[in-house]
């Protein structure tokens, strides 16, 4: 059973360690030389409802990689505007950590590995080529690569490349598997009807902001600093993170400490920065040109089920920002989960799963399918974190914080270590009867 995934972000480095899990031989693709993709800027985790789908991903036995990223957290169980529990990884040594794990489990990461053609056989993938020629034969395979980019896009649709983490003019740009089957992806739109949407967060260089600022950060992990009315930008309308278009983020300078300085805007011009007292040094680590703008998202969606298979393409499976406008890396963690192991399921012609509305992930899942179907839905975005979905969680009574009624949930559903592969998909009739 052969597996290969095209991209190295969040999703698919989860969907590695469950496909691999399931007995596969797994070749994981990625275009730079690096993993995380966004998540190598990225860094909050468990804040709101983010935390129950974690826990609910643990309980179903597919918590490895939570489990990197809670040991190599900088800072636990933090609070921000609009935000509770919050855990933040340190963006320097995650990715390390997560690439050291998926090699001793025998993923077969392979770097520079652009993906620019698919070669299809009666409707179904038989080999994908990197830009080298490579030539990668597999029985599924698995997009997770991502929404961001490529450098026209941002261009016609943002403020111009702002040379980020993404680094396209290096590498390429982001190129679709599904786009390249032939498939019609859905576009996202922001609330003003424009295609895509911005990133949500820059980084700043710690050593460049003052003792004072950095000493907060490092203790509390988290730096709310007032902006002189005179220099407030707004630009809660383009993020794609909607759970942070909240006021309290137009009015403060809000800074979260995952290594390097975390500042909740898409971008902020420089010059005016400089003018709020602890700025005046500030220097933009990521993007670099963060004064201007920031990444491009939300451009490529695939047409899938709620078991996660790209619907027109017969062993294709999708994940992460791919498998519809969900935002974060919880949410690509959790449906990179499931993508693979529904590979798994569907190369041995076993029952695949589809994830109960009872589990906050399931709703997620299901959600979001139904929302993209309509023009509305399209231009908002869906993460546990806040916005729409966190409000729809609170309505079903699915965020809980409790681990034991989470842990009696999934039980209850008959999904236990599933992820494990311990125990068979249960039968429609077990899922629908749980509480
Ligand atoms: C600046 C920023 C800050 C963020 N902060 C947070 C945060 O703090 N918390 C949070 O939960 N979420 C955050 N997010 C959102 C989150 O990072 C994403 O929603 C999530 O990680 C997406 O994961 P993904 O695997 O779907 O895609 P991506 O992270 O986009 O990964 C896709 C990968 O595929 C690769 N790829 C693309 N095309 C090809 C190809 N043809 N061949 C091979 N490889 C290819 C790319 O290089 C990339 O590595 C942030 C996003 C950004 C941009």
């Amino acid at each position: 059973m052969k597996i290969v995934i095209v991209g190295g972000g969040w999703s698919g480095c989860a969907a590695a360690v469950c496909a691999k899990k399931g007995g596969a031989e797994v070749t994981l693709l990625e275009r730079t030389d690096m993993l995380l993709g966004t998540g190598l800027v990225g860094g909050i985790m468990r804040n709101n409802g983010r935390y129950t789908a974690t826990e609910e991903l643990i309980a179903m036995g597919g918590g490895e990689i939570f489990k990197i990223v809670d040991d190599n957290s900088k800072h636990k169980n933090i609070e921000f505007p609009g935000h509770s529990h919050a855990n933040l990884y340190d963006i320097g040594k995650t990715p390390a950590a997560v690439l050291s794990y998926l090699k001793e489990i025998g993923v077969n990461v392979v770097f520079e590995a652009r993906m620019t053609k698919a070669n299809m056989e009666d409707n179904s993938i038989v080999s994908v080529e990197d830009a080298k020629g490579n030539v990668y034969e597999a029985d599924v395979f698995i997009d997770t690569t991502g929404t961001a980019g490529p450098m026209n896009n941002c261009t016609k649709y943002g403020n111009g490349c702002a040379m980020c983490i993404l680094r396209c003019p290096s590498f390429g740009g982001r190129v679709s598997l599904t786009g390249l089957t032939g498939i019609k992806e859905y576009v996202g739109k922001k609330a003003n009807g424009s295609v895509g949407a911005m990133s949500g967060s820059c980084k700043l260089y710690k050593e460049s902001l003052s003792s004072e600022i950095v000493e907060e950060l490092n203790t509390k992990g988290v730096a709310v600093i007032p902006i002189p009315e005179e220099l407030i930008e707004d630009h809660l309308d383009i993020k794609a993170c909607q759970q942070y278009a909240l006021k309290e983020f137009k009015k403060n300078v809000i800074l979260l400490d995952t290594g390097h300085a975390k500042l909740m805007t898409p971008y902020y011009e420089l010059a005016k920065l400089r003018m709020i007292p602890g700025f005046e040094n500030a220097r933009y680590e990521d993007p670099y040109a963060g004064g201007k703008g920031n990444s491009m998202r939300y451009f490529a969606m695939a047409p899938r089920d709620n078991k996660l298979k790209v619907e027109g393409v017969n062993n294709l499976f999708c994940a992460g920002e791919k498998a519809g406008l969900l935002v974060g890396h919880t949410e690509a963690i959790v449906t990179g989960t499931l993508a693979a192991y529904n590979s798994v399921k569907f190369y041995k012609g076993e029952e695949q799963l589809e994830i109960p509305r009872q589990l906050a992930i399931g709703e997620a899942i299901a959600y979001v399918k139904e929302q993209m179907e309509t023009e509305e839905g399209l231009s908002k975005k869906y993460t546990f974190s806040g916005s729409v979905l966190f409000d729809r969680m609170k309505e079903l009574g699915l965020y809980t914080i409790n681990n034991s009624d989470i842990k009696n949930k999934v039980e209850e559903l008959q999904l236990k270590d599933i992820f494990s592969y311990k125990t068979e998909v249960p039968s429609e009739l077990n899922l629908q009867g749980a509480k």
